[in-house]
């Protein structure tokens, strides 16, 4: 059992999040309703991510497919989407089409072939396609995942494969950057999704940017999906018990 004090603390963190993506969409002349909230929670239980989707919360984030299963499993009664924002293996594929997922992680023409294979190879040959998002290394780190735009043009020249749909991009800001530096490297997604579009004729209307510490910026640069985990769990180690 959730402690009455943690259910609170959840909501009202849920409430501040959704109201402080609001005002940025509105500073950025946006409606609030053009940036869907993901929210991560590979950093909690079961009970926990069940209390976020109680507070209002139907579109979740996992890192991990493995962990994206089982808690997709545990919670099946609850009508949400699953959001895979980390690294999928190409043996993973298979298992993670079986539930309802939009893969924000697509980092290579390799991998989303062998989504488009397995979609294709599912039982139910009426499924819609899977909805995929491509990880785009914007901060020039080495150490980050992403593919770079050459790899994007190539991958975009592969495209339209028959069961997979690429609906945008995915990106992360680099580890520390300022403020500035952030939004910079957002403008820079908006603006290579800009020109990708153009040339490969596929819409990349979706723009998956922005976590606890960057969203807003994230937001006045164009996002349409922010990635929120930590703000969500603020003060819930410490909120008394019973
Ligand atoms: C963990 C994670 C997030 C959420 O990060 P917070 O800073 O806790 O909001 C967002 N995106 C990705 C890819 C992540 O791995």
């Amino acid at each position: 059992m959730i402690d009455r004090a943690v259910l609170e603390r959840l909501a009202d963190n849920w409430r501040l999040v959704n109201e402080q993506v609001a005002d940025a969409a509105r500073r950025a002349g946006r409606l609030p309703d053009e940036v869907r909230i993901v929210g991560v929670t590979k950093y909690v239980d079961r009970e926990v991510t069940e209390a976020l989707i109680d507070a209002g919360c139907r579109e979740l984030g996992e890192s991990r497919p493995q962990q994206l299963w089982e808690k997709a499993d545990a919670l099946a009664d609850a009508a949400v989407r699953w959001h895979l924002i980390g690294h999928l293996q190409r043996n993973k594929v298979r298992k993670t089409l079986q539930y309802p997922v939009l893969i924000h992680s697509i980092d290579s023409e390799r991998l989303l072939r062998a989504v488009d294979q397995s979609a294709e190879e599912r039982e139910a040959a009426v499924e819609p396609p899977v909805d995929v998002l491509l990880e785009v290394n914007i901060s020039g780190d080495p150490s980050k995942t992403g593919m770079d735009e050459q790899q994007l043009r190539q991958l975009l020249a592969a495209v339209p494969l028959a069961h997979v749909r690429v609906l945008g991009l995915m990106a992360m800001a680099g580890q520390g950057t300022t403020s500035t530096e952030s939004r910079k490297q957002f403008a820079a997604l908006r603006t290579l999704r800009d020109s990708l579009s153009e040339e490969s004729g596929v819409t990349l209307s979706e723009l998956s940017m922005g976590m606890s510490g960057d969203f807003a910026e994230a937001v006045a640069e164009g996002s349409t999906m922010v990635r929120i985990g930590s703000r969500l769990f603020e003060g819930l180690a410490d909120a008394p018990r019973h």
